[in-house]
């Protein structure tokens, strides 16, 4: 086996650039080479492709990927082809003749890697089996085949005969999203019983995650805004829960002079697939969507994620996120929370059809968005996997709460709470606190109550966040079915009658996004996860050049080179072709392509700003 890794190695860096793998890469390669099936889970970004497209490349034959996404499979092909692997598909948008010429180019050898959608596939196998070379069939988006993974497509299930087509071809299942249950379907779907399993760690060190809570309106904006200017002119996505919010803050940024789109499942096909490719190409930097977005997205430098709402559930929230950064440099995500997001999300989780599912899942979201320990270590937990110390770069870590004694903060509001018979919901218990003078407040009467104005010293936000946490920690509790009136619950009781004191974490505004990233500390110092002194002017005349180069080829800028690899080179600033050749990232291929243009840049950068 030793020859296998060390033929996968020197594979990795001539067509790659690569010069090690990532964790459990060699693994599963060794295991298929074996020809013994395997199972692969990796987070996104966690490197599965290479997983298959080396040993298909240290193998004879062809290897077979079957993939759902017409977009991803010509990025992954476009990604090949740009480091010299041949790679094709075949598709529907393809014509039938490019598609017979493809498949002719495979039998006589010429192609490695063959992208094919499963309905095709099935149509093609008959002729096939009998006399075609495969060395390996990959199947991409496994869990697409499990009805209980949250994307069942049924052409998949029919892949359960390529077993029997191809007893002895080794099958590799990839996916970055499965549980117990889907992992053990797509085992006895595919009849591979004897599959390797492996699963690989989900943490994404390289994300930063925050949470913002209880702004609305134009603080979140700002606070919003805030997070943009911090990352100028980089790729990034807004997530929102409806249409009507897609279009409203599309429309807000433009306004503001951001280069912003909005992309939801109601615009024409030959709109959104404009403002896809828009945003591959570097030429749209902020997509708001709905969550509809993403999918078929293999996009390595988007930079940030925000949840302008709170997500739904833990599996949606992480896959959202994990959208960025998969180049694995640092990137940034930011989740705003409030307590109408709650209402809004508990009255869909009630009227879905797995109301107890939904309802438990959008309490753990909840927890998470109100963690008072690593967010990280929740998060991961969630997914069954153990952290074993604080992450140190969310925004809990980074800025621990401070506690304070809320005794008397919960007595007031439950006072208010008690004096209304329970009957209003968060936003009059707030007037009534902080003695508002609005008019409905005096129709009821309100203003005459004890509790008003008692609570004029803390801002509604401040108010807005106690309560928040009142209800988190089992204090009140909502009636969402009857307009989301606020309730004492027994241990609330107690409280207002001073038996039991209680612990609140103190408000501070804009806390977890005033204050410096990880990754923002990290690049100031200089340090990079690749180690490497930041030199943003030739960085941005890297990227200039980078993206008209990519322009002229017709590919996505980060089909030329990663982020990463831009940041390698302003850091090596290589003049020759022998230093450009060594680099992270750079093959024979691009070597070749790309040697002349890059260092010439490096070169006269270094001429206009000498030492
Ligand atoms: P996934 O499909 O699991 O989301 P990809 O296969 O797209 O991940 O890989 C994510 C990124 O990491 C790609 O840009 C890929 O080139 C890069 N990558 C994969 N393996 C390695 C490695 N061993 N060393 C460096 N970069 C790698
Ligand atoms: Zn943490």
């Amino acid at each position: 086996m030793e020859n296998v890794r060390q033929k996968a190695l020197a594979v990795l860096k001539r067509f790659y650039g690569y010069s090690s793998f990532y964790p459990m890469q060699l693994d599963v390669i060794e295991c298929v080479m074996n020809r013994r099936d395997a199972v692969v889970l990796m987070p996104t970004g966690g490197g599965k492709s290479i997983c298959f497209q080396i040993p298909a490349l240290i193998s004879e034959g062809c290897t077979i990927v079957v993939s759902p996404l017409l977009a991803l499979m010509k990025d992954q092909v476009d990604a090949l082809q740009a480091n010299g692997i041949p790679a094709a598909a075949v598709n529907s948008t393809q014509s039938e003749a490019y598609n017979r010429e493809v498949i002719d180019e495979v039998y006589a050898g010429h192609i490695k890697l063959l992208y094919i959608s499963p309905e095709r596939l099935l149509t093609e196998l008959d002729t096939w089996a009998a006399d075609m070379n495969i060395s390996l069939i990959a199947i991409d988006e496994a869990h697409c085949i499990s009805q209980w993974g949250h994307d069942f497509r049924p052409e998949y299930s029919r892949l359960s005969q390529l077993k029997q087509r191809f007893p002895k071809v080794p099958i590799m299942a990839l996916t970055a999203t499965a549980d117990r249950l889907t992992r053990d379907d797509i085992v006895k779907q595919l009849h591979i019983p004897d599959a390797r399993m492996f699963i690989a760690s989900f943490n994404r060190p390289n994300l930063s995650l925050n949470v913002v809570r209880n702004l609305s309106g134009k603080d979140k904006m700002r606070a919003l805004v805030r997070f943009i200017d911090r990352h100028k002119g980089q790729s990034g996505i807004i997530y929102c829960l409806s249409r009507a919010n897609v279009e409203k803050m599309a429309q807000q940024l433009k306004q503001m002079g951001y280069n912003a789109a909005p992309f939801h499942a109601g615009m024409a096909t030959a709109v959104k697939e404009k403002v896809q490719r828009d945003f591959l190409n570097d030429d749209i930097t902020i997509i708001c969507a709905t969550i509809a977005f993403g999918m078929g997205i293999n996009k390595s430098n988007v930079r940030w994620v925000v949840h302008s709402n709170m997500p739904r559930n833990m599996e949606g929230y992480y896959q959202e996120i994990g959208r960025a950064g998969r180049d694995g440099l640092p990137a940034d995500t930011l989740m705003f929370y409030s307590f109408s997001d709650v209402a809004t999300l508990m009255s869909f989780a009630k009227e879905s059809g797995q109301a107890t599912v939904n309802i438990e899942k959008l309490r753990r979201m909840q927890q998470y968005a109100e963690a008072g320990v690593c967010r990280r270590r929740i998060l991961l937990s969630y997914f069954n996997e153990r952290l074993e110390c604080d992450c140190g770069n969310c925004d809990v870590c980074l800025n621990p709460p401070e506690r304070i004694d809320g005794t008397v903060i919960c007595q007031m509001a439950l006072s208010a709470i008690a004096r209304v018979n329970q009957q209003e919901g968060i936003t009059t218990i707030i007037d009534i606190l902080r003695g508002s003078r609005k008019a409905e407040i005096a129709a009821r009467g309100y203003d005459r109550l004890k509790t008003y104005g008692v609570g004029r010293n803390l801002s509604f936000a401040e108010w807005n966040a106690y309560l928040l946490q009142m209800l988190q920690l089992g204090i009140i509790d909502v009636a969402y079915e009857e307009a989301n009136h606020l309730r004492i619950t027994d241990y609330g009781r107690d409280i207002l009658h001073s038996m039991r004191q209680v612990q609140l974490s103190k408000f501070e505004y804009d806390r977890s996004f005033s204050k410096k990233t990880k990754a923002e500390k990290a690049k100031e110092q200089g340090r990079l996860p690749v180690d490497v002194p930041v030199n943003e002017k030739l960085i941005s005349r890297l990227k200039e050049l980078r993206y008209a180069v990519a322009k002229k080829q017709g590919v996505p800028p980060y089909i030329v080179f990663s982020d990463r690899v831009l940041e390698v080179i302003a850091a090596e600033k290589p003049v020759t072709k022998a230093a450009f050749s060594t680099l992270y990232g750079v093959g024979e291929r691009k070597t070749e392509l790309y040697w002349e243009a890059f260092t010439a840049a490096v070169r006269k950068f270094l001429e206009e700003n000498p030492r």
